[in-house]
């Protein structure tokens, strides 16, 4: 078989952003951004003297640095890169243990459709490279070998890996957990009106000064134009989309969050937004949902008491849980 180079390389990283771009920081509100986790991460607070609130989102932002080491795949001495090279895992912090916990947990909730285990596969797409392209089927297979929900165990803090090969991805849950933490420094330092945006993943903490936190919802096809605007307080929204980081080649678009099954892009949905309480948990739930597609992922939020999701299918259509009317406000 033979393949083009890639046609067009988009990476957009912080595509989600746009319409937060629109939210106009207050007199007492500040915003800052930093590059963080391969993302452009911003975060908005207010409600505190400048001085205050300065202080505190330095600390946010230090704090998703110290985990960007732990659970980082490019850098070869965080605690994951440490796994993927061990033969059979080891000892991890109780951070990294919980993370990968709640992680097991949605991979067998749903099926394998979330996996820890796609490092290799992820590699192979070079999806985050200067040139990416559809590798060949053999490459696929391979690295396909011995991954899913069984392919990791957890003991407290001991993670047993099932094949020496496997390669740890914590690419569809740790920016989420990293901003749950960052919202918890924020507390910490006394802020009660805050927003964190890690490149789709948000937390909306307390309410802006005299009004409520509103967020629009990227429409996955049209830039710059509003899906839904959502209004909500003490909340997690994240959205996984096919328009953030992909490649076209022979006019199809390979997009990087991956169907465990086929090694493929997953094709069922072109975005899925996931409000919950926390980011981690969407997260993982938001990159589940995409790959199970409208009808499968909407059954798996039962499982979820609390937590809403909206999804726009491969064919444009919206598809939200029961609950979800109680987001959505006219902007
Ligand atoms: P983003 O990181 O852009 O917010 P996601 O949360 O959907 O988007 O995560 C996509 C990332 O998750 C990929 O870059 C990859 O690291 C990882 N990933 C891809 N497919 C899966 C999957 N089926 N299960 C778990 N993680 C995945
Ligand atoms: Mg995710």
């Amino acid at each position: 078989m033979s393949w083009n180079r890639p046609l067009m390389i988009v990476l957009l990283a912080a595509v989600l952003a746009l319409t937060w771009w629109r939210l106009q920081p207050a007199d007492d509100e500040i915003r800052r951004s930093q590059l963080l986790m391969g993302t452009v991460v911003e975060i908005m607070a207010g409600g505190r003297p400048a001085g205050q609130l300065e202080d505190a989102v330095d600390a946010a932002f230090a704090e998703m640095a110290r985990l960007d080491l732990l659970f980082s795949s490019y850098r070869p001495d965080s605690e994951v890169s440490r796994l993927s090279q061990s033969t059979n895992g080891g000892t991890v912090s109780a951070e990294t243990a919980a993370v990968i916990a709640l992680g097991l947990e949605v991979a067998r909730r749903s099926g394998g459709a979330f996996d820890l285990t796609l490092g290799r596969l992820k590699s192979i797409w070079g999806l985050e490279q200067e040139h990416p392209a559809v590798p060949d089927r053999q490459a696929v297979t391979d690295a396909l070998a011995g991954i899913g929900p069984n392919a990791l165990s957890l003991d407290g803090r001991q993670l047993g890996k099932r094949e020496p090969q496997l390669q740890i991805d914590l690419g569809g849950i740790a920016k989420g957990y990293a901003v749950d933490r960052a919202i918890a420094v924020l507390r910490e330092q006394g802020v009660a009106s805050a927003a964190v945006n890690a490149g789709g993943d948000m937390y909306l903490l307390g309410q802006r000064p005299e009004r409520p936190w509103r967020i629009g919802i990227q429409h996955p096809r049209m830039k710059d134009a509003v899906l839904e605007t959502v209004e909500v307080r003490d909340r997690a929204v994240v959205t996984s989309g096919d328009y953030e980081r992909f490649f076209e080649q022979d006019g199809q678009r390979y997009h990087h969050i991956f169907d465990p099954q086929s090694g493929f892009p997953a094709r069922g949905c072109q975005s899925v937004t996931v409000i919950t309480d926390s980011v981690a948990l969407g997260d993982a739930l938001a990159t589940a949902l995409f790959v199970l597609g409208p009808q499968e992922g909407l059954r798996l939020l039962d499982q979820y008491p609390g937590t809403e999701a909206l999804i726009v299918a491969a064919d444009g259509s919206l598809h939200a849980s029961a609950g979800w009317t109680k987001y959505p406000v006219s902007p």
